[in-house]
């Protein structure tokens, strides 16, 4: 009997004892290979031996100095080495180190309140993020947060945020729209919002470049953020961007962002981050951000007892120096463009394949009941659960989610595998989630 309060659910789950490279272990020696990084964390494995050695070498010097009294050289070293290589704009300030990608989703709305009182705009306090999403658990990630399911049992507690339709190409796009009208389309919903909660009270707009979980591994349409990056210039906005999931090398380039060609004003980081090893995440905050806080009162507004704790960054320094010393961003892609392929040849065709999407090593697989009329399986049918079982008992472990819009769309399949994954385990992955699929959907017709 677990006495953990978040089992209490779910009391018969293994209980893991070990890691071997991919693999994670439970206590009768049971393998699982980690096709999900959890939730997309774990990129470098279980056992990566330069981080677990960074990891002690850290706990011998010294664990823990509050921030009020010292700072400590990993967290330095961490933060010139995001700062040099955030997309231009986004790293010229910066960073903050933090225990959870909930609690980065916090700060960096505080930082975008911040940095309007600082200017003298306090009315600006209303914020614009993307139905369907997921920003985090804490009640300002969870308000942020465009996933209906989540957010209704706390009701009223929530801050209001106002949602605009997330540029879900599969649901969304319309016959014959083409790629770039799509973007614009959905960007310019941004541009209407914003003028109608009046320009001077909106702060900030969030957004994950790439979208995780709540949207199976959704890649924005070419265009799209170079105009919410237009529209929230034109108006005074900041644009929050959300790489808790996606940043760090999970889509091929180290910020999500990267490869859309902007900047945003904050980033969040978490997953990838310290890859699983320590619990860390961090707020990267623009120039012209920090400019407005040194030219203000020169206070951050904000703290933690365990921020830029030192042996959760000397374990996220260790991981990015493997990723950037292992030329692991080339891995990705590589590996992530046969993963695309190995899942469409095992799934694509399949009648209960609704799309099959990603970048980098970020890929998902929504299933639906009709794929002529995208009508999913009912919510009741928990077909991404169910999936996540006959997978585990095959022994790999996937991502499930389900029912984000308006709790009626696809289930999700979601894979992240680790940067680290061989040609071999790839294969294995895709072999392993069309046999799960299968599974799942057989119980379902019994
Ligand atoms: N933002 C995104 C995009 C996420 O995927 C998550 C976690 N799934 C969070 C924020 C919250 O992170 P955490 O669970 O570490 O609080």
């Amino acid at each position: 009997m677990s006495s953990l309060l978040h089992r209490l659910l779910n009391a018969s789950l293994p209980i893991v004892v070990g890691g071997d490279g991919n693999y994670l272990i439970d206590q009768n020696g049971k393998r699982y290979l980690d096709a999900c990084g959890g939730a997309a964390v774990s990129c470098l494995g279980h056992d990566n031996a330069r981080v677990r050695a960074a990891l002690k070498a850290q706990i011998d010097r010294v664990a823990f100095a509050h921030t009020s009294f010292f700072t400590n050289a990993p967290a330095e070293e961490l933060a010139r080495f995001l700062v040099a290589r955030a997309p231009r704009g986004t790293g010229a300030g910066r960073v903050m180190f933090l225990g959870s990608g909930s609690e980065a989703m916090e700060a960096a709305l505080k930082l975008a309140r911040q940095y309007h009182l600082e200017r003298g705009e306090t009315a600006r306090h209303k914020i614009i993020a993307r139905a369907p999403s997921y920003h985090g658990n804490t009640l300002g990630a969870l308000a942020t947060g465009g996933h209906a399911g989540r957010r209704a049992p706390f009701q009223p507690l929530l801050l209001e945020v106002s949602h605009i339709d997330a540029a879900y190409s599969y649901r969304m796009q319309k016959d014959g729209e083409s790629d770039a009208g799509f973007a614009y389309r959905m960007a310019n919903l941004l541009d209407e919002r914003i003028r109608e909660l009046g320009p001077e009270t909106v702060m900030a707009f969030v957004a994950e470049p790439v979208v995780g979980a709540s949207l199976g591994t959704q890649p924005p349409p070419e265009g799209y953020f170079k105009r919410i990056r237009e529209i929230c210039d034109e108006h005074g906005v900041l644009f929050i961007a959300d790489e808790v999931m996606c940043g760090m090398g999970r889509t091929g380039s180290l910020f999500a962002l990267e490869q859309e060609g902007i900047a945003a004003d904050i980033t969040t980081l978490a997953k990838g981050l310290g890859a699983g090893y320590q619990p860390i995440a961090a707020v990267l905050a623009a120039e012209k951000v920090i400019a407005a806080i040194q030219d203000g009162s020169g206070l951050l507004w904000n703290g933690h007892t365990y921020m830029s704790h030192a042996v959760a960054t000397a374990g996220a320094l260790a991981v990015q120096n493997v990723i950037e010393d292992e030329n692991l961003l080339e891995h990705v892609r590589q590996r992530g463009e046969q993963l695309r392929k190995a899942l469409l040849s095992r799934l694509g065709e399949h009648p209960n394949t609704g799309d099959i999407r990603g970048r980098g090593l970020f890929w998902s697989v929504e299933l639906v009941r009709d794929r002529a009329s995208k009508e999913p399986f009912p919510a009741t049918a928990r077909l991404a659960q169910n999936i996540q079982k006959t997978a585990l008992d095959r022994g790999l472990m996937c991502y499930p989610a389900q029912g984000c819009v308006n709790g009626t769309d696809g289930d999700h399949v979601l894979l992240a595998p680790a940067y680290t994954s061989t040609p071999g385990e790839i294969d294995r992955i895709a072999e392993l989630t069309a046999a799960a699929v299968s599974a799942a959907l057989d119980l379902m017709e019994d």
